[in-house]
């Protein structure tokens, strides 16, 4: 699938999920949440059948994501259907980790389940090594639970697991060096990312917001310059350097800083309530599980999947003052 500004799309997010057992400042409001009532989310049925035919029309990579889609019961046996799927040749989880050292069956962790049912990548979000910052970020005291979790995907021997931390003025910006160290400590890949406006507005101004460019600047005053890998990319936005001296790899996705941001996107994404996004930062969103619902063939399933693609913008809208008409949550990161 290609769309008319050139973007090959060949990689779909997956959302199972609005809940989540956190309540991280920038990405769903503190206040009670009203989760999504169950016959509006896609069963796996549906969900399968829709990614069969994006993987039909070329999609070659799925990350299966939320809200915290380990909070959903059945992810395990849902990805195992995945990997089925012909055409496929990677599926990824993004996580907060906090339920990947639980046990599915005695000394079976949850990583370890999903490992077998063929996750091959797991993005796991970390934003700092503090304890008490961590629930000050997430809502909830479960730093410990999220760094067993990080074990128990090592111990699962993933073929990739990176590290996410969202970069927040006066939050975390002197965990940096600590995340850097962690990570290396660990041979795990580690990505900073911009805080983009996707959750409730009051979240993002210019008092919390560190760019890509500042985070770079605090670790190159640490390590010495970092040296561009432009030729390593891993499906995603993120521009990569390697650590002066090491073998350590570290991310930048700077969606609000980095002008060339969209140019080489791949993605669309699938909300759990059945809508199609072709893009993270713009309003545009294609209700298919209506057709799903009403007996649309698989032919009309695909060609509503060109005709988003068909609608994809040439870059998102998040510099021109947008307000999020869901929460981060609600869509799938
Ligand atoms: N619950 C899982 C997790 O936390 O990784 C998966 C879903 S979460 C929405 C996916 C990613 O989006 C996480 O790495 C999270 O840090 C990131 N994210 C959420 N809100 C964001 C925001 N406002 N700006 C940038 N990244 C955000
Ligand atoms: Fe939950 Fe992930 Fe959003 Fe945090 S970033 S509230 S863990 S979905």
């Amino acid at each position: 699938m290609q769309d008319r500004h050139g973007h090959r799309i060949s990689y779909l997010r997956v959302s199972i999920t609005d809940r989540c057992n956190e309540r991280c400042t920038y990405c769903m409001p503190q206040k009670l949440q009203e989760w999504l009532p169950r016959e509006e989310i896609l069963t796996y049925e549906e969900t399968l059948r829709l990614t069969r035919i994006a993987a039909d029309l070329g999609v070659s990579k799925i990350r299966i994501t939320g809200g915290e889609p380990l909070t959903r019961r059945g992810v395990v046996d849902l990805v195992r259907q995945i990997s089925q799927l012909s055409g496929l040749r990677d599926i990824g989880l993004s996580t907060n980790g906090t339920l990947l050292a639980r046990e599915t069956s005695p000394e079976v962790t949850m990583a370890a389940a999903l490992r077998d049912a063929g996750v091959r990548s797991v993005n796991i979000s970390l934003d700092t090594l503090d304890r008490h910052v961590y629930s000050q970020i997430t809502g909830r005291d479960m730093h410990l639970q999220a760094l067993s979790g990080i074990d128990s995907a090592i111990a699962a021997g993933f073929d990739q697991i990176k590290l996410n931390a969202v970069l927040m003025r006066g939050r975390n910006e002197d965990q940096l060096i600590p995340l850097i160290q962690f990570a290396a400590a660990r041979n795990l890949i580690l990505r900073f990312i911009e805080m983009m406006p996707v959750s409730t507005n009051e979240v993002l101004d210019e008092n919390n917001f560190m760019s890509i460019l500042e985070a770079k600047r605090v670790v190159e005053s640490h390590f010495g310059g970092l040296i561009p890998e432009p030729g390593f990319r891993t499906n995603g936005p993120a521009t990569y350097y390697k650590v002066p001296g090491r073998q350590q790899r570290i991310g930048f996705i700077g969606a609000m800083t980095n002008l060339h941001f969209c140019e080489s996107c791949n993605k669309l994404r699938l909300t759990c309530d059945g809508k199609l996004r072709p893009c993270l930062g713009s309003y545009l969103e294609f209700d298919i599980m209506k057709p799903l619902r009403a007996g649309a063939s698989d032919n009309e399933l695909k060609q509503f999947f060109l005709d988003v693609v068909d609608r994809k913008p040439e870059q998102h809208d998040f510099r021109n003052n947008y307000k999020p008409n869901r929460k981060m949550v609600a869509i799938g990161g």
